[in-house]
């Protein structure tokens, strides 16, 4: 069985055993529904943060049936989220053998089941545990998970919400290279935080935006933002130099409302946020502009570069073609190609496309600041060890590329 590592701080765990506890998903607001439902000698639920399935039924013979689908139809993205939980009776003490049915009404299975414990550690449901069926062209899953006495969470992918931010946050904030503040409330009045990295004391007057989160189920693009934002935080000369130079901004959760609930896309204005650059009618994406214009109307801040974080089926670099002129020039083919040299053994795969008319972050940016941008998108069963390896050497490619251009 395969471990998936965990990057993520024990905060998580705390919260999910306190949601158990108060049956409560959010300090904020109570507007989530969750669902329940049992057989004889287990509950299955979805009261906890990112939680979610669209209905459960329990039969006979340990078997639960869960009906999936998205928030709103239709998704223009089959992100197929699921999370829920499975909890023995109390007067259970033997562990049991669960059928789980996951009944996809469009779309189809996607995300490889992957359970926990404890919210921390996620292991890979293994293949024998899992049978996909096809049902009228839409990819059915029925999974066998053995339950002991504990709880056991079966998810998408592993479980990163607000709380795991904050904690993230809080640790990164321990040294005086980084500081956080709000950068607003999301539709249903839950913090969106954001992080500022320079050298204390310094005013860099070149900016690097990065966020991440935009689409909850893209859980990769995550555990990619991290450790990228960790390495420029770095104790090295090189990341030392940058922090002189550079002001990185980060606004890694976007989507808080979409995470919380377990959405597969949208927020709570049925909104695909990535398609809402420009028209900014999104409580959280008018931050960004917010965000972009006051660097863009202070004389002493200029944006130098724009990544969003994402995932998909594979790993992939969207950009902004090489032809299109930016400043700093051609740092998108500098910073990709460094990263392949980094990795050699690493295939850096790049699509630019030259239509920038969908209203993307990475269009909308390169269009109004004529900046380098990128939709940094990870596989969404890529291995957990690689995606770490491929942000700490991106980082750091990034960190050389930008400081190797000496204008001002
Ligand atoms: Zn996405």
């Amino acid at each position: 069985m395969t471990v998936v590592k965990p990057i993520i701080v024990p905060v998580i765990t705390s919260m999910l055993l306190a949601s158990c506890a108060t049956a409560t998903v959010s300090e904020n607001t109570g507007t989530k529904l969750a669902k329940s439902c049992s057989v004889e000698g287990a509950t299955l639920d979805t009261k906890f943060p990112s939680g979610n399935v669209a209905s459960c039924q329990g039969s006979d013979d340990n078997e639960f049936t869960v009906s999936l689908k998205p928030e709103d139809a239709p998704p223009i993205n089959c992100s197929a989220w699921y999370a829920f939980r499975v909890t023995p009776d109390s007067a259970v003490t033997e562990s049991q053998k669960i059928h789980i049915n996951l009944n996809y009404e469009t779309c189809g299975h996607r995300y490889w089941p992957k359970t926990s414990v404890d919210g921390i550690s996620w292991d890979y449901l293994p293949k024998t545990d899992m049978k996909i069926t096809e049902v009228n062209g839409v990819k059915q899953a029925s999974i066998t998970i053995e339950l002991d006495d504990r709880p056991i969470f079966v998810a998408g992918q592993e479980i990163v919400v607000p709380g795991t931010y904050r904690s993230w946050i809080d640790g990164l904030t321990q040294s005086a290279q980084a500081e956080t503040f709000l950068l607003g409330k999301s539709a249903e009045g839950r913090d969106i935080p954001a992080l500022t990295i320079k050298a204390p004391g310094s005013t860099p007057k070149k900016h690097v935006v990065l966020v991440g989160r935009q689409h909850p189920p893209e859980v990769t693009g995550a555990l990619a933002l991290f450790p990228f934002v960790e390495t420029l935080l770095a104790d090295n000369p090189l990341a030392q130099k940058y922090r002189a130079r550079f002001e990185t901004i980060i606004v890694p959760i976007l989507n808080p409302d979409g995470v919380e609930h377990g959405y597969w896309r949208h927020n709570t204005g049925s909104t695909d946020l990535n398609r809402d650059w420009g028209p900014f009618e999104q409580p959280e994406t008018k931050l960004m502009d917010s965000l972009l214009t006051e660097i863009e109307n202070n004389p002493d801040k200029q944006l130098s570069f724009f990544a969003d974080f994402h995932s998909t089926r594979n790993d992939i670099f969207y950009t902004i073609p090489d032809e299109f002129p930016t400043t700093p020039p051609l740092a998108i083919k500098n910073w990709l190609g460094l990263l392949q040299e980094r990795m050699p053994d690493y295939e850096v795969k790049r699509s630019a496309n030259s239509n920038l008319t969908q209203a993307n972050s990475k269009n909308y940016v390169y269009k109004r600041y004529g900046v380098p941008t990128v939709t940094y998108e990870m596989g969404d069963e890529t291995d957990r060890e690689l995606i770490v390896e491929v942000a700490r050497e991106a980082a750091m490619a990034l960190m050389e590329t930008l400081l190797a251009h000496k204008d001002e």
